[in-house]
């Protein structure tokens, strides 16, 4: 004992412990598990007590009935079944996928040459074309991807929602380019790029998210829609200048000249006839644009400046009018049943708001006889609507449709607002007009593959 032991009678731990309980314990083996396997609370003074696990690890995965061997197998499987279901799943369910061919022939339908449209019985094939010009259909042909709705989440959804979805956005849109790479021309995107991109925050937010876009959607042109500038009351000029800076658009109302074919871009935001400055600018604009289109007008070059955006087709044709909010109709049930994302029930019935669910019905009636468009393709509903308007309401004249006049609503892309998100291909000449639609993998097959894996590894025994 040493001298300071001997004064502080407290320390000499042979002598007096400082607790029995803390005494180093040798359990009796009662079993054939190590003693270690049944240390107790005091036990952890043991100075070996991090080697003794470390070498009881494999007995420990033994007495759980599973060993590294077996859960080596078990995570190459279900590291496989998640390739599977984040890449390879996306580019075969999309393989059949191609460009619709415009040739009226093919159809298979003796009506489509005599009444110069084509419309498959589930609405997921189309054709429009000028029956005066057979021969030339495939003149200045260009092919075009379009979808709607993507909803890019903001920072107010957690990391996980945000991957999942946007994860599963970016492969379908690889996929669909890589499979038809051949004919690709360009993406159009119909509004609601973003979900929270009224509310983002001026500054590096925005520009943080506005990136992300980019890189998730190269290449592609893109609407604005609600969520990205807000409804019209609740929108402002600063909102949309600042996205119309990010994405690339002119004005509320533009002429988007994209190989060769002329698209009318309109903001559904602008068009709500409510009396504002926006809404009087977007008048404006459409005015400007029927005249540049059709009365060869408006000689003022910075009013064109602010209108046409790339090399104008001088071709007389009607263009092609795109938009996020569609035009007017009471509800739904003017839309078949019969494709799979139509709407529902509830949806269906569900009475539309002007300005808020479509565009206003006199601002519709304009936008017709202005725009005198061939064929429309909206979004805004997250569903899929094929509707006939009377071909009438674009104006007879020497622009007169030769074909019936179609507004396609193109449902959302993102899992989020709908189980099997879809996407036109669309094939688009001087004379005619083809859409194909194509479905990407439903959320509820890759969940269940999950599922039914999770499972096999369970209970199977490998
Ligand atoms: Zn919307």
């Amino acid at each position: 004992m040493s001298e300071r032991d001997a004064k502080n009678p407290d320390l000499n731990v042979h002598q007096k412990p400082i607790h029995p309980k803390v005494t180093i314990m040798h359990v009796k083996k009662t079993s054939s598990l190590p003693s270690t396997l049944f240390l107790r609370k005091h036990d952890i003074i043991q100075p070996n007590f991090l080697k003794s696990i470390q070498r009881n690890v494999p007995k420990i995965f033994k007495l759980f009935k599973f060993n590294l061997k077996t859960m080596f197998k078990k995570l190459v499987i279900l590291s496989l079944v998640s390739l599977y279901c984040h890449f390879l799943h996306f580019f075969i369910i999309q393989f059949k996928c191609e460009f619709p061919d415009l040739n009226p022939y093919t159809k298979n339908d003796d009506s489509t040459i005599s009444d110069a449209f084509y419309v498959s019985k589930d609405e997921s094939e189309g054709l429009v074309y000028n029956p005066d010009e057979l021969q030339n259909l495939n003149q200045n042909l260009q092919h075009f991807m379009l979808f709607s709705d993507p909803h890019l989440l903001g920072p107010n959804v957690n990391f996980f929602d945000k991957l999942w979805h946007e994860h599963h956005m970016k492969i379908s849109y690889e996929s669909a380019r890589w499979n038809q790479r051949k004919l690709f021309h360009q993406v159009m995107i119909l509004g609601d790029i973003f979900d929270w991109g009224m509310f983002l925050k001026h500054g590096q937010e925005f520009d943080d998210q506005v990136n992300h876009f980019h890189e998730i959607f190269p290449n592609a042109h893109a609407l604005l829609g609600n969520h990205d500038v807000a409804f019209p009351v609740h929108t402002n000029t600063y909102r949309i200048s600042r996205m119309n800076a990010a994405m690339g658009r002119r004005s509320l109302a533009e002429v988007l000249t994209v190989s060769n074919q002329n698209f009318v871009v309109l903001n559904s935001v602008g068009a709500s006839g409510d009396g504002s400055d926006i809404s009087k600018e977007f008048d404006r604009k459409l005015d400007s644009i029927g005249r540049i289109l059709f009365e060869n007008g408006l000689k003022s070059e910075k009013v064109r400046a602010s209108i046409i955006n790339g090399t104008l087709n001088q071709t007389p044709n009607n263009p092609i009018l795109v938009q996020h909010f569609p035009l007017w109709r009471h509800d739904d049930s003017i839309c078949s049943t019969k494709p799979p994302d139509t709407a529902n029930a509830h949806d269906r019935f569900y009475v539309n708001k002007p300005a808020r669910e479509a565009v206003p019905p006199a601002i519709s009636k304009n936008i017709l006889e202005k725009i005198k468009p061939r064929i429309i393709f909206s979004g805004h509903t997250h569903n899929w609507c094929l509707r006939e308007f009377d071909r009438s309401s674009v104006g007879a004249g020497k622009m007169e449709l030769k074909h019936p006049l179609f507004e396609l609503s193109v449902p959302s892309f993102s899992w989020r607002n709908r189980n099997n998100p879809s996407y036109l291909m669309v094939s688009v000449s001087d004379h005619g007009v083809g859409w194909k639609k194509c479905f990407v993998p439903k959320q509820s097959t890759i969940v269940g593959i999950y599922v039914v894996t999770l499972l096999i590894l369970f209970f199977v025994k490998l």
